[in-house]
């Protein structure tokens, strides 16, 4: 199997959660929530509404803002960028891999800005090969398409195989054996009790990049 490598970017190369809490602390001071709106912010995210604009349309009916749900998205999205992180071993799996062969490219889910700069932000554009976002393409993970875009720009054909690593079962997991790929599923507890296929299971994506690195 070709050396292909593709990795979903949030809670995967880097740690959207911590990044989210920091965010949730700031946004509960500019509006005066208490620190209990932090908890309640931290649970509704965690409870699945991943899809943002849904997401601030509870928040402003929670905490009744003044603030139309667009202009709390927007602000959020102008913010993320600046908390996310990808931690220096991350970076230098990312580089081992390529010194060792592998083309390494993101595919991810999410509105262009915030995607791209958080790619930008953490240094990852000049980490991989190359990128893939929903947000510019016009479609979305678990989507082949968007895997094919990834693999062509690495400059190798998605047919021959590949790897694909991710945190979400059905984007990542099911995208990606729909793709052809083989799969790494970082498990975080989010999805207690679902079936799976993964090639293999680990919960931080260094140990994907230690299976990858074995295989010959
Ligand atoms: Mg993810």
């Amino acid at each position: 199997m070709q050396r292909l490598a593709l990795f979903d970017l949030d809670n995967t190369l880097i740690n959207l959660d911590e990044a989210f809490q920091t965010w949730a602390g700031e946004f509960a001071d500019q509006y005066g929530l208490g620190c209990e709106a932090v908890d309640w912010l931290i649970a509704l995210d965690r409870a699945g509404y991943p899809h943002r604009e849904v997401f601030f349309g509870r928040v402003r009916d929670h905490f009744t803002l003044p603030d139309p749900v667009e202009e709390l998205w927007s602000q959020y999205r102008g913010r993320m960028p600046h908390l996310v992180r990808c931690r220096p071993e991350v970076m230098d799996g990312l580089s081992r891999l390529r010194t060792s062969g592998w083309k390494v490219a993101i595919v991810t889910n999410g509105t262009a800005n915030n995607q791209l700069g958080k790619i930008q932000r953490t240094g990852l554009t000049e980490a991989v090969d190359a990128y893939a976002l929903s947000g510019v393409e016009g479609i979305r993970k678990p989507d082949t398409g968007l895997f094919e875009i990834a693999a062509r720009r690495c400059g190798v054909d998605l047919a021959d195989g590949g790897w694909m690593v991710g945190d979400h079962l059905v984007a990542d997991i099911g995208g990606g054996q729909a793709a052809g790929l083989r799969t790494v599923w970082i498990d975080r507890g989010m999805w207690p009790g679902h079936e799976h296929d993964a090639d293999h299971v680990v919960t931080d994506v260094l140990q994907a990049m230690e299976i990858l690195q074995a295989e010959r």
